[in-house]
């Protein structure tokens, strides 16, 4: 059985996607795409502008003219980072975990014509192969072509003690209720907006990883795109 070439891995705040989306990619020497930083970036941006999160049509026109690079990491960029984001040659990869990001980054990610901006430039990545993509709509939206779609899920509060963990050790001062409370924000406008909502694809396998470790969920993947065991 060969391998499929572009693997898509959708699913709400904090259900594993990153973590396991990376792993996976490793295993199988294929390039890792954490759609997410995209929107991270732009609402970034937008936010160091002085751009409203409301004004569609500013963010629209501001994603047009806003070039926004994904590269792997540097040996000497050693802080936990997947990819390394840059804007203008700018390295603006350490501000997009902030609170200020999650609480703006939905509204800016529900814009129609921000959508089809990144969208664009996420596809042509998309349909290069050999890659691992995760997302909210990597398979509905971006690449509906993929050859294997998986829909991660968790319980809210499973994920959000998932993430508390993370950004403790990250050193930062934020409430596991403050984590739950934007979670639950974030997942209700992704899923509820017009475009391209927060869905699994009809023919994505639906996993709940709830109470199951990171390695157990990297192997049922593994299993399900037919790689052979690590
Ligand atoms: O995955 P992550 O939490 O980094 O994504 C940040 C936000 O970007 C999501 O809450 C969602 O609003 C948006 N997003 C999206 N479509 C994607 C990936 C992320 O709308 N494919």
């Amino acid at each position: 059985m060969s391998l499929p070439l572009i693997i898509a891995i959708d699913g709400p705040v904090a259900s594993g996607k990153s973590a396991v989306g990376k792993r996976l990619a490793e295993r199988l020497g294929y390039l890792f795409f954490d759609t997410g930083l995209m929107y991270r970036a732009l609402t970034y941006l937008a936010l160091r502008s002085g751009i409203a999160v409301t004004d569609a049509a500013a963010l629209a026109a501001f994603a047009e003219r806003t070039e926004i690079d994904l590269r792997p990491p540097a040996p000497d960029e050693r802080d936990g980072r997947d990819a390394t984001v840059l804007a203008a040659g700018e390295d603006i990869t350490a501000g997009l975990r902030s609170s200020e990001v999650e609480a703006n980054v939905s509204p800016v990610a529900a814009v129609p014509a921000v959508r089809a901006v990144l969208t664009a430039a996420m596809r042509r990545v998309g349909l290069r192969g050999h890659v691992v993509m995760v997302g909210r709509d990597v398979g509905t939206a971006i690449v509906p072509e993929a050859d294997a779609k998986i829909f991660l899920t968790a319980s809210a509060e499973t994920r959000a003690q998932r993430r508390y963990a993370e950004v403790s050790a990250r050193g930062e001062d934020r409430s596991y209720a403050d984590i739950l409370a934007n979670l639950a924000e974030r997942d209700r406008i992704d899923s509820s907006r017009q475009t391209a909502p927060l869905r699994a694809a009809d023919d994505a396998a639906q996993i709940d990883t709830t109470g199951l470790a990171l390695d157990a969920v990297v192997d049922l993947l593994a299993r399900h795109v037919g790689a052979t065991p690590a």
